[in-house]
């Protein structure tokens, strides 16, 4: 039986890597239920990768977090599916701006609904797009909310809070439930294909169905046991969490810590090196020594840097070695 790993089971893609806008987008390949990390240049992500989302976690709307929403709405018009962005107050309002702003044919077969929960303390506004009828403007309603956890499924919970920016602005965990999941990797390799039978055998050993349960695939017949071994793994949970855009000061550091302890893995925004720390109070970002200093105190298992600041150009690795002083499990994907 394969060991558990607490590791994240997704596909984590940085999308433009460490320099360019923070994109990151979180994938199960078998299924379309993709989460995205901002919605800032995401040109580099296929239509089909993004018709794959089913949430979108938005930061704030400064142009480098909000400029892609257009390709995800574009990517998603044909589907019958209600796809799920969260984001800061104001967030509803944007949105629906932003699609106001196109002219529609409405085909009958374009039927997206789009539920934009805007995140308050203590509770979250809620506005539906419905492309079916016609985008009118979204009827709002409030609900309640207690605690950091914004969205739950069966393999995910997030939770946000607020960061300290000079607009409003939400830092997001995502934690990968304990549980199942197919080793992509594997099936890559064999002669199977993918098939409801993955959701089927994913299905059995979460309701701990006995070894030899026969499973029918492609018209041959194998036992649970066989599958599992050979496809899929099993973790124990993890982590994630995504901080851009704030300070590192006495306001943010106990709500930033609350979402990135202990996390598997803590993307982390180092706009700035120490030497222009006045910059980063000014405009409310966090500098590399920052970030190492933020993933120690969280015992993260390993720091990725992202959001540096163009000016840093031929000379990123300073960065990376700033936030070394502090951490030792540091990168950054330079681009
Ligand atoms: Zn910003
Ligand atoms: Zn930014």
């Amino acid at each position: 039986m394969p060991e558990p790993l607490a590791r994240f089971h997704a596909e984590l893609t940085l999308v433009n890597g460490s320099t360019g806008d923070p994109v990151l987008l979180i994938d199960y390949p078998d299924r379309d239920d993709a989460v995205l990390l901002d919605a800032g240049e995401n040109a580099s992500l296929s239509l089909e990768q993004l018709a794959d989302l089913s949430v979108v976690l938005i930061t704030h709307h400064h142009i480098d977090h909000f400029v892609g929403l257009d390709r995800i709405i574009r990517a998603n018009m044909d589907r019958d599916k209600t796809l799920r962005i969260y984001g800061p107050p104001k967030t509803i309002e944007k949105v629906a701006d932003r699609i106001r702003s196109y002219e529609f044919q409405f085909f009958p077969f374009q039927k997206i609904v789009i539920d934009i929960y805007e995140i308050h303390e203590g509770g979250f506004r809620v506005g539906r797009l419905d492309c079916g009828r016609k985008f009118p403007p979204p009827e709002i309603r409030d609900e309640a909310r207690t605690g950091c956890v914004i969205f739950e499924n069966e393999t995910i919970q997030v939770e946000a809070v607020f960061a300290e920016h000079t607009v409003p602005c939400l830092s997001y965990a995502v934690i990968e439930k304990a549980g199942w999941f197919l080793n992509v990797d594997a099936l890559r390799k064999s002669v199977l294909k993918p098939g409801s039978w993955i959701g089927d055998v994913l299905g059995l050993l979460r309701e701990d169905a006995p070894n030899g349960t026969q499973v029918l695939i492609e018209g041959g017949s194998y036992p649970l046991a066989t599958l599992r071994d050979k496809f899929f793994l099993k973790s124990l949970g993890a982590r994630l969490a995504f901080v851009t855009d704030t300070l590192w000061n006495e306001a943010s550091r106990a709500r930033l810590l609350s979402i990135a302890q202990r996390a598997s893995v803590l993307y982390c925004d180092s706009f700035y090196a120490q030497g222009q720390l006045s910059q980063a109070l000014k405009y409310h970002h966090m500098t590399a020594l920052q970030a190492g200093e933020f993933a120690r105190l969280a015992k993260a298992e390993k720091l990725v840097l992202i959001h540096f600041a163009k000016r840093y150009a031929g000379k990123y690795d300073m960065l990376v070695d700033e936030a070394r002083e502090h951490f030792a499990k540091v990168t950054a994907q330079i681009l």
